[in-house]
């Protein structure tokens, strides 16, 4: 793979990506390219980044050595990458601690983001809380049901939240609402996106937030067992944890990359939200990308048990990679993702994110075509705290 830097200047990663957006937000997305290149070459922008990244997040997060999993798989030796034990609990904040830095640098007063699981609405309404400015999180209804936790942590933080009851009342609808938002108050708005999602330069912009993870893993593993990892495993929703731990990789091509998507409902066929392995090209969000649509191009309702997986689209990025063959990516389903969070939890004393479990639960499958010489790391992308009801409440579990 030759190393070309990827966007191009359009945006774009291979056919995938681009700025598919109303004349409003050209200018709002041109300006807040041009400000991100100034910021990326300067000394003190990445210094503020790392104070924040040590100080406030609690980096670097560590590379631990899951003793049981490993004995169970009786394979490779596994490592977690433990994104679980940054402050708010998921990797996303990574990403949220830069864009607040380029809101203000920007002068904007007013945040504003869409949320899923909760996660990316409590990461953003923890930096904002920090730097005082004002905060809307847009959140569908069927979210805002299904983790009223997040949501009160969001309003403890002192931040709005607005349901959002059209369409499906997931993050789609919340995503299509923020952008609504965005295009009627561009003047004093920043809007910051979850995922490595919507027009560019968002999808790089986050990506290289994230990158932060890879960075670390890099260093970790040479430390921990004196080469790189041979084998890289993250769960993919909008994409970002994933492009986070795989970008620094990429050129590395001795080591696999896997991608594991939400598969839903076993015996239902279209109840999941695997978008790279059954979707088809199509535009969502201002981008390009993988898409889960009719024949006519129209999206489709998305099922996962985990909400920050619930989503049609996923980052242009990812969309790139599947079609050079530089990650695979392949879908787990509910049940095998209820069995790894009890596995994980009972196993390494770690509660993981539903979404985290989708992961894990890749790793029967993955671990079987490696030895015991040979090192597997997981992106541990966020802890379950924040899932424990939805599992009690699965189980015919009463926490009243
Ligand atoms: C939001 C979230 C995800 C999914 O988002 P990506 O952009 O695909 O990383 C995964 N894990 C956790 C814990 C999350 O909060």
């Amino acid at each position: 793979m030759s190393k070309i830097e990827l966007p191009n200047k359009d945006g774009f990663f291979g056919n995938y990506g681009g700025k598919f957006v109303p004349e409003t937000l050209m200018k709002a997305l041109t300006e807040l390219e041009s400000e991100y290149n100034k910021l990326k070459t300067s000394t003190a922008f990445q210094k503020q980044i790392d104070k924040d990244y040590a100080e406030f997040v609690g980096r670097p997060s560590p590379l631990y050595f899951a003793e049981r999993l490993t004995k169970k798989y009786k394979g490779p030796k596994i490592w977690l990458k433990r994104e679980d034990l940054n402050h708010t609990g998921a990797h996303k904040i990574n990403n949220t601690i830069g864009q607040i830095i380029l809101a203000k640098k920007m002068g904007k007063k007013r945040i504003i983001a869409e949320t899923g699981a909760g996660q990316h609405g409590v990461a953003t309404a923890t930096v904002a809380a920090r730097l005082g400015l004002e905060c809307h999180i847009y959140m569908g209804a069927e979210d805002v049901d299904r983790q009223s936790l997040n949501v009160y942590r969001i309003k403890l933080l002192g931040a709005s939240v607005h349901p959002v009851h059209s369409g499906t009342a997931t993050l789609k609808d919340a995503l299509n609402e923020a952008i609504r938002d965005w295009v009627t108050n561009v003047e004093d708005t920043y809007y910051i996106i979850g995922s490595v999602t919507g027009p560019h330069p968002y999808p790089m912009i986050v990506r290289d937030f994230n990158s932060i993870v890879g960075r670390e893993l890099k260093i970790q593993a040479k430390h921990h067992f004196g080469k790189l990892p041979n084998a890289i495993i993250a769960c993919v929703g909008g994409g970002s944890n994933a492009m986070g731990i795989f970008y620094p990789f990429i050129q590395n091509k001795q080591v696999n990359l896997y991608g594991i998507e939400a598969d839903g409902r076993k015996l239902e066929k279209n109840k999941h939200s695997a978008t790279l392995t059954k979707g088809s090209p199509g535009i969502l969000h201002g981008a390009l990308s993988y898409l889960i649509q009719d024949k006519k191009g129209q999206v489709l309702p998305t099922h996962s048990i985990s909400a920050g997986l619930d989503y049609p689209g996923v980052g242009p990025e990812h969309s790139y990679l599947k079609d050079i063959g530089r990650v695979n990516y392949f879908p787990v389903n509910d049940e095998a993702v209820l069995k790894a969070f009890h596995e994980v939890s009972e196993l390494e004393g770690i509660i993981p994110a539903l979404e985290t479990a989708h992961a894990f639960a890749a790793l029967e499958k993955i671990s079987k075509s490696y030895s015991v010489k040979d090192n597997i790391v997981v992106n541990v992308s966020g802890r379950g705290d924040k899932d424990i009801s939805t599992v009690a409440k699965l189980e015919g579990i009463s926490l009243e």
